[in-house]
């Protein structure tokens, strides 16, 4: 992929070659700072290069003629590659993004399932017949690809979120360009380097690695795209759905949350204790679905905060292989600053800090480690409480009544995921039923599974992916309709000749 002299880890049109430019950037472990690699920096150029090829390949049909079975078993043997190089991709993942080694490994194991997932699919439903109430008539209705997909992804699951997208596209017979976070590239160029050893046609998958604003935006402006599918914060997707208006393409937005995680007073104290911790603080709270939001009812919450805080003071910070760590650093020094400044913020505005808000010890100095936060005493409509604050921050509200933990779990711009802790299965369900979030969790929390739909209500996005209806984002409907007996059909007056 790159040489001494040369870094060429752009893939475009089959090849890998460098940015235009010339421009590179050195990629560090945010554990510790140490180098993990050096990538070409695309720009608008590379962008466009790229743009052309997905083009040229979806054009030529060589992908979307490729009989649905067959697409279908590329998509399974991706799967099985990426399994049998599993740790080699974990690595990456876990050097890019600092995570633990046994986490980017399940990450990697969720992976497969998609991959596996959407490899299945692929010939299920190619079209239907529709009655067209006429024996002469017949209708029926074909399942396209879209045409060309820009995808634009996140740094937290950098691979997870882009083989959301990336399974079902070449599933369904598109052509993509990929451009993943720039700060955690490297398994986007080991997976463009699965499909090229599996003989996939130059074109239909391409990869850029570089910035949003100049490597990623052509991908949401550009009147060759037909389809952009972003993961990432609401800002970034707002103004990506607003640039992509203007050419009028599909747009798939997968963004943040606010997530509610609503323990009842009858709960399993234990489970929900554990679950609440589990939610905010894997993954150092990275997730877009993390139950930062704990909404408890008033009768319990001393005895469950005092025991969450003093769970959370427990959790141990750590490098990608350190044995001992339970959970890894933020992405980098700019993003926990932001962290840092939103927990102050909250803190201004009257949260009570019951733990956290540090940097860890000396042994964490070289990385960007922020400790597990609980921020109690906070209120609806305080900063802390209405945005993603996207790190380890666990803010506490009460609640007396059912109907107040509904009210509460839904006062926000979000609709991601949510949990309702229950021993009683009628409040589990009545509950479940009124909140307003793309997943439910009752006495769990964040699980999912490739079968089911993922995505989010209200301003959490636009469409889903995983389940069927994943894979019916990238593709097009088409109603054909023929008369098998064709006649005049009177509708004018026919002049004589
Ligand atoms: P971000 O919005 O800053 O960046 C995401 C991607 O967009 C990156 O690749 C970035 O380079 C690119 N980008 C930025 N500006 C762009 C522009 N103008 N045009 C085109 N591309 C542009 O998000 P982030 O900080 O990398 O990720 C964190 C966010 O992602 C959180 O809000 C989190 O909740 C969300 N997220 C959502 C899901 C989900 O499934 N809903 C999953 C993971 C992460």
């Amino acid at each position: 992929m790159s040489t001494a002299e040369q870094v060429s880890t752009l893939f475009i049109d089959g090849k890998w070659v460098p940015a235009q430019s010339g421009e590179t950037r050195t990629i560090h472990c945010p554990a510790d700072g140490s180098e993990v690699g050096v990538v070409s920096e695309a720009g608008e150029a590379d962008t466009l290069a790229a743009i052309a090829a997905a083009r040229k390949a979806f054009d030529s049909h060589v992908w979307a003629d490729t009989p649905a079975a067959e697409r279908g078993a590329f998509v399974l043997a991706v799967a099985d590659a990426i399994e049998a190089r599993k740790d080699e991709f974990a690595r990456a993942e876990a050097l890019d993004t600092g995570k633990r080694f046994v986490e980017a490994q399940i990450d990697m194991d969720d992976i497969i399932g998609c991959y596996r997932h959407f490899g299945k699919l692929a010939d299920v439903e190619a079209g239907r017949l529709v009655d067209a109430g006429d024996p002469t008539v017949i209708s029926r209705v074909v399942y396209e690809p879209v045409g060309v997909c820009g995808m634009i992804t996140p740094w937290n699951y950098p691979l997870l979120q882009a083989a959301w997208k990336m399974a079902p596209a070449l599933a369904a017979g598109n052509s993509f360009i990929l451009k993943p976070a720039e700060l955690t590239p490297h398994t986007g160029m080991l997976i463009m380097d699965v499909y090229d050893s599996l003989g996939l046609p130059a074109g239909v998958a391409n990869l850029i690695t570089g910035p949003g604003a100049t490597a990623g935006a052509p991908l949401s402006s550009h009147p060759d795209v037909d389809m952009v599918s972003f993961t990432g914060g609401v800002v970034t997707g707002r103004k990506i759905a607003a640039t992509a208006a203007e050419t009028v393409k599909k747009v798939a937005l997968e963004l943040g949350g606010k997530n509610p995680n609503v323990v009842f007073a009858d709960a399993d104290f234990d489970a929900a204790v554990d679950n609440a911790l589990n939610a905010g603080f894997v993954d150092s709270g990275l997730v877009c679905s993390a139950g930062t939001r704990l909404i408890i009812e008033e009768s319990i919450k001393e005895k469950f905060v005092t025991e969450l805080v003093r769970r959370a003071e427990n959790i141990r910070m750590g490098g990608p292989f350190e044995e001992a760590a339970e959970t890894g650093p933020l992405i980098s020094a700019e993003h926990r600053q932001k962290v840092y400044d939103y927990t102050q913020r909250g803190i201004e505005e009257g949260a009570t800090l019951r733990t956290g808000h540090h940097f860890g010890g000396e042994e964490h100095r070289n990385g960007y480690f922020y400790a597990p936060t609980v921020l109690d005493d906070v209120k609806r409509g305080m900063y802390v409480v209405k945005e993603e604050g996207f790190g380890p921050v666990i803010t506490v509200e009460t609640f007396t009544t059912e109907a107040e933990a509904i009210e509460t779990a839904n006062d926000t711009i979000y609709g991601l995921a949510g949990a309702v802790w229950t021993s009683d299965s009628g409040t589990a369900h009545r509950v479940s039923s009124r909140l307003r979030h793309g997943t439910i969790w009752i006495n769990d929390y964040h699980p999912y599974l490739p079968q089911a739909e993922w995505g989010g209500f209200k301003q959490s996005g636009v469409g889903r992916e995983l389940g069927h209806m994943g894979l019916d984002e990238y593709r097009e409907a088409k109603h054909i309709y023929e008369n098998t007996e064709p006649a005049v059909t009177g509708w004018f007056s026919m002049p004589e000749k």
